[in-house]
């Protein structure tokens, strides 16, 4: 077994198109075509790690060590003592960051199972389906919808490049000042066109349109956008979901506190109504109280949020609770090293 077979699944469960744009997940250091038998699965690359790596082949980690790619590399800072201890001992180092935190099956069904949530959903959901139909001449059909794979359309499960293509007569009068591809200004034009439809997740569609319109011959190009009923997997940050039966909102939270190590909660709002719809996002996901409280959510349960943010939060109807950047996020490496110990067996894999 070879390390890139470990990171094969793992983007697999979390495939790294998912991640955010500012994120710096996947390899971090390699090389991943060694031999895989010991691994560490830690939420932070900690300066202790680097006394550990001696026959380890793979540290996974939640947070990129390299997030803030530097530009040069001094072995007497904290940063540069890792790399050179991760280069000696030939260890790799594999970063899944933000596809864990989105994915469905990631953070946020670990922390949902934690709460013992059910009709569980994304508190910011993705992977809304829209159809987009444009009208292309003969020739050039091929080069558009290309183009429009390569932004993210046309994709259906683990099928790629999905579209229909029906042929037809397309009419138009360039007006004074046009310059058209086909014909001239002021005379009516038929042209053999063809009708391209194909579908894109919903966050895709500025890119996919951007690059129909690049790849279109058109001055103006004629396309339709229909929203979907059916739609892919749903992901995105945060879940919110319901309680089997109406909770105390101290208990709930001494409960998941304890669970998760959390010593210092930190709470806005009613700390006494009965909750029964809670809305969980870890790490640093204060942000998402808007949308926690639009899905119906009575409490908010996040690693942080600002102080400002929680004081509205409170004020417009929302108990939040703060349980910590860490705590809420550390379930990850216990999650993430019991999926890879049920798929590979032999391999060793220590929690940190
Ligand atoms: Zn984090």
């Amino acid at each position: 077994m070879r390390r890139a077979d470990v990171t094969t699944y793992l983007d697999q469960l979390f495939p790294p198109g998912l991640a955010e744009p500012w994120d710096h997940s996947g390899l971090q250091v390699g090389p991943l075509s060694a031999p895989c038998r010991r691994i560490i699965v830690a939420l932070d690359f900690d300066i202790s790690l680097t006394s550990e790596l001696t026959g380890v082949d793979l540290v996974i980690l939640h947070h990129p060590l390299l997030f803030h790619p530097p530009e040069r590399i001094d072995p007497a800072t904290p940063l540069g003592e890792k790399l050179r201890a991760l280069l000696s001992s030939g260890t790799a180092c594999y970063a899944v960051h933000t596809p864990y935190d989105v994915a469905r099956g990631g953070q946020g069904e670990c922390l949902a199972g934690l709460l013992g949530l059910r009709d569980v959903r994304p508190l910011s959901p993705r992977g809304e389906l829209v159809k987009l139909a444009v009208f292309v001449p003969e020739g050039h059909v091929d080069q558009v919808a290309e183009a429009m794979f390569s932004a993210g359309a046309g994709k259906i499960g683990r099928y790629g490049h999905c579209s229909f293509r029906t042929p037809g007569t397309g009419t138009f009068l360039p007006e004074e000042g046009t310059r058209p591809f086909i014909g001239e200004p002021g005379r009516e034009e038929r042209v053999a066109e063809v009708r391209l439809e194909t579908i894109a997740p919903r966050e895709r569609l500025p890119q996919v349109i951007a690059a129909m319109r690049t790849a279109h011959p058109y001055e103006e190009v004629a396309f339709d956008l229909y929203p979907l009923l059916n739609r892919g997997e749903l992901h995105g940050l945060g879940r919110v979901g319901v309680l089997p039966e109406p909770t105390p909102t101290g208990e709930l939270i001494e409960r998941f506190a304890e669970k998760l190590g959390a010593r210092d909660p930190i709470l806005y709002g009613d700390p006494d109504r009965k909750v029964k719809k809670v809305a969980v996002c870890g790490g640093s996901g204060g942000s998402l109280w808007r949308e926690a409280l639009t899905a119906g959510a009575q409490l908010f349960l996040t690693g942080e949020i600002g102080y400002h943010d929680g004081l509205e939060a409170g004020e417009a109807g929302l108990t939040v609770v703060a349980l910590g950047h860490r705590e809420t996020e550390h379930p990850f490496v216990g999650h993430v090293a019991a999926l890879l110990r049920e798929e590979f067996p032999d391999l060793e894999v220590t929690e940190r």
